[in-house]
């Protein structure tokens, strides 16, 4: 570490963060240490979100899933067994369903069953957070007086047009009204700014931004990069020429070809491009699939209809691939907080004393108020801090009526008992959490690899530099984060966007943790073991070295400019989904979501991992489906 280069970066900048203990309140974070876990006696005295400034949107940096979350379930992975005997302590509550997993899916899940059983059913949400919402999280900022939102993950309401009637229900019924956000995503504000490719010394041998991505001719374009006239060459080429690379083959053959060929591949050996071009493209894949394109499928590309503002998929121009793609949606239907907006309306609906107000307006700026989440008074309560550790059917076999769900809180171990259960957790977690289910779902639930990422958000005092060069996000394929850009401009309620480059704002920050050459699954595994050792501190090297070569010359100073950090660290980030480059071509029956999901007595599983889909629609249609299984049992 070179003190001198630190202290020039900011690193020692006093920012709020250094009030916490990576990210997690003081409180909460001895749970480190993970000492044996032990029963004691009910009532719970581990109660740290009873605390008048508990407050997790708040808190900055290392986010996500942040430290205290896995320390008990990495056991229980490592091989620990525990029982619902084994020493837990039975709180004597008792309730219609307990759901794992505070998530959408898990909300969504308590708020279908209470639909279908009444208001009176008693529910309980376990999540191993130190707040709700699963990957749709909250992320508040304090800069220059005024409150700044952004997402801690779950970003928009994508296509809503092609949610399915459960999901899109379910939106209206808890009073969203997507069409509101034409007017309040402001389409005007970033038309005159454009993109950026940062090119790093370390990757292509010197720094570079160059401004103009996808709105400059690309021979005009690419001349200005660092990289070979070969190269330079090939790229204009492959973007410009209207050639059907494998003209030999019928439209039905060539999808088929590009099925089991990566787009990497694609570029290199169909496209025949320089393999040097490949840097340029690496990381076009990871926002959407969470590795670079060594590991997507050409066709997965090629059915990308998003043309990310006039550079989509170089190559497909003249292949005649025969298949109709639907028109997208504007990617507008976000709130200032991303999805964390529906998963407060979700626990509005059903503890509304935690989040005041009526409508998605006041969603917005309503403070959650955590001490109401888990009251005895209330029908249905949220136990955050609180990890799963076994679930079982009371009696001996599956036919058993009642569920024993024991978790760890503050260090103990307590149980609860439920008619019904809900898993809306990862699915691959499930076969730990109990053992009792077949070898064959417990080994389906077993290949679902969740996706590592980071979203990472930066409070920065204006944004006067990317209005002075012109741009609004910058692609940065070599670089620690390799997608940058100013927030989403979203104006709801009392919230205003800071729209004048004078205002601070959030900026944010893509990190996908990619080991190109191995599998998908392999990768995320390689990935999530690699975000697990990586320190916040390294982080905030990492983003304040590159924001200050990126922007620097420009007149950005990091140790001036940055107010604030937070690392949302999605080790277990989106559901795996269906890679025809590595996955077998199965049948519908056996797919390994399809199996794992199976009810099991009183034990239906949901998540977005049960659909294999990593969007909240998929969250919200597994968690009815599930529901259904358990309220339409025998019907
Ligand atoms: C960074 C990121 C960005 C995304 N962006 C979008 C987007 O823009 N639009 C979109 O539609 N989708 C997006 N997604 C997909 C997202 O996964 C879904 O939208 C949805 O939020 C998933 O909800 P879920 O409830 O199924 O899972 P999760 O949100 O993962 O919730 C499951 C919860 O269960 C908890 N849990 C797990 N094990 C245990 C245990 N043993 N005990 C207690 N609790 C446990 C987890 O910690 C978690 O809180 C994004 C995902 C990520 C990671």
């Amino acid at each position: 570490m070179n003190t001198h280069k630190d202290r020039a970066l900011g690193m020692r900048r006093d920012i709020t963060r250094r009030d916490f203990l990576n990210g997690v309140a003081v409180g909460v974070g001895g749970l480190l240490a993970a000492p044996p876990l032990l029963g004691r006696a009910f009532p719970d005295e581990f109660a740290p979100e009873k605390a008048t400034d508990y407050y997790p949107p708040a808190l900055q940096g290392m986010r996500g899933n942040h430290d205290g979350t896995f320390t008990y379930a990495h056991r229980l992975r490592d091989g620990e067994s525990w029982d619902s005997d084994g020493g837990a302590t039975k709180t004597g509550e008792t309730y219609d369903l307990v759901v794992v997993g505070g998530g959408i899916s898990g909300l969504a899940a308590a708020y279908f069953y209470r639909k279908q059983a009444g208001e009176n059913a008693r529910i309980l949400i376990l999540d191993n957070h130190d707040d709700f919402g699963g990957h749709a999280k909250r992320n508040e900022f304090h800069a220059a007086n005024r409150m700044l939102l952004s997402y801690g993950g779950t970003q928009s309401i994508d296509s809503p047009g092609r949610y399915s009637k459960v999901a899109r229900g379910l939106l209206t019924e808890l009073g969203v009204e997507t069409e509101r956000f034409y007017k309040a995503y402001d389409q005007k504000l970033y038309s005159t700014l454009g993109t950026a490719v940062f090119y790093d010394r370390e990757t292509f041998g010197e720094d570079r931004l160059v401004p103009g991505l996808g709105s400059t001719p690309w021979a005009e374009f690419l001349a200005k990069s660092p990289m070979s006239s070969a190269v330079q060459k090939d790229l204009v080429r492959v973007y410009t020429e209207k050639v059907d690379y494998l003209s030999d083959l019928s439209p039905q053959q060539k999808r088929a070809k590009l099925a089991k060929i990566s787009y990497a591949d694609f570029l290199t050996t169909i496209c025949k491009v320089h393999p040097d071009a490949l840097k340029f493209f690496q990381s076009y894949t990871n926002d959407l699939f969470a590795v670079g394109i060594d590991a997507v499928p050409a066709l997965a590309c090629y059915q990308e209809t998003d043309d990310y503002g006039g550079y989509a998929y170089a190559g497909f121009q003249g292949m005649n691939l025969e298949e109709e793609r639907e028109r997208e949606e504007p990617y507008i239907f976000h709130f200032p907080d991303g999805n964390a907006s529906i998963a407060r309306l979700l626990v509005r609906s059903m503890i509304p004393a935690a989040i005041p107000g009526r409508s998605m307006d006041d969603v917005v700026t309503a403070r959650a108020n955590y001490a109401k989440l888990d009251q005895a008074d209330s029908k249905v309560r949220i136990r955050l801090n609180s990890t799963v550790m076994h679930v079982a059917q009371a009696g001996v076999n599956a036919a058993s009526k009642e569920v024993d769900v024991s978790y760890e809180r503050g260090k103990q171990l307590q149980s609860v008992r439920g008619k019904q259960c809900v898993l809306a957790c990862y699915n691959g977690m499930i076969p730990y959490l109990c053992p009792e289910l077949p070898e064959k779902q417990k080994e389906a639930l077993s290949y679902l690899v969740k996706a590592p990422l980071v979203y990472t958000h930066v409070a920065i005092r204006n944004w006067t530099v990317f209005q002075k060069i012109g741009i609004h996000q910058i692609e940065a394929p070599g670089s620690f984060h390799t997608y940058v850009a100013l927030d989403f401009p979203v104006s709801l309620g009392e919230y205003q966007f800071p729209s004048k480059p004078e205002e601070p704002m959030v900026l944010f920050m893509l990190r996908t943790p990619c080991k190109p050459g191995l599998s998908q699954r392999e990768q995320h595994r390689a990935g999530r073991a690699e975000l697990m050792r990586t320190a916040f501190s390294a982080f905030e090297r990492n983003v304040r070295d590159q924001l200050g070569r990126m922007l620097g010359p420009s007149g950005f100073d990091p140790a001036r400019d940055i107010e604030g950090i937070t690392v949302n660290r999605w080790a277990h980030g989106y559901a795996y989904g269906y890679n025809s480059l590595f996955d077998p071509d199965w049948s519908e029956e056996e797919k390994p979501w399809v199996i794992g999901r199976k009810r099991f007595g009183q034990i239906a599983i949901a998540n977005s991992d049960a659909a294999a889909i990593a969007y909240s629609d998929a969250a919200i249609d597994q968690a009815y489906r599930a529901v259904s299984e358990l309220t339409q049992q025998g019907s």
